[in-house]
């Protein structure tokens, strides 16, 4: 690796050492030429994650509009910034590890509904109306039976659909 000091070639690695849970390796390098010290990291090359739409376009996934739309579900409920975070970064890692990196943006709604049903029974009906394009308005009710307990307390009101919300699932 060319040293940023003097562009010279010739740089050896004093030490290696992993970082980020073994995600990345970080080292501390010296030129032989000028004798200053710099450091590089190597981590793996992110491929992309591609989310093919129910028209059949594809995209390239992206964690923010990911991010945005399951903070919008999730507005006015008690679910913190640092619990939407674990969502999105557990839900990248599924589609990475179990669906190698090609996922149906219905597969994708389902992957977030799963886990905002354990941790907010608000969001969830709200990211639930939008994706998971119930046949039914009896399945949709058979759904929100099923929480009734989480549920209890929730004025209509709360649910607060918006049209935002939809334009995101096409
Ligand atoms: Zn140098």
């Amino acid at each position: 690796m060319r040293c940023p000091f003097c562009s010279s070639d010739n740089t050896r690695v004093l030490e290696s050492r992993a970082i980020d849970d073994g995600a990345a390796i970080r080292r501390r390098r010296e030129c032989a030429e000028c004798s200053k010290r710099f450091t590089s990291y190597e981590r793996l090359e992110q491929l992309p994650i591609i989310v093919i739409k129910s028209n059949l376009n594809k995209e390239v996934f992206s964690r923010e509009k990911l991010l945005k739309s399951i903070v919008r579900a999730c507005s006015k409920t008690q679910l913190s910034t640092l619990t939407i975070d674990r969502i999105v970064d557990d839900v990248e890692s599924e589609i990475y590890k179990k669906y190698h990196r090609e996922i149906s943006s219905q597969e994708l709604g389902s992957l977030v509904m799963k886990r905002l049903k354990e941790a907010d029974a608000l969001a969830y009906i709200r990211y639930a109306s939008i994706f998971k394009n119930f046949t039914s308005l009896v399945e949709f009710i058979d759904e929100i039976k099923e929480m009734e307990d989480s549920l209890l307390g929730l004025k209509f009101e709360d649910l607060d659909f918006n049209d935002e919300l939809i334009e995101d699932k096409n």
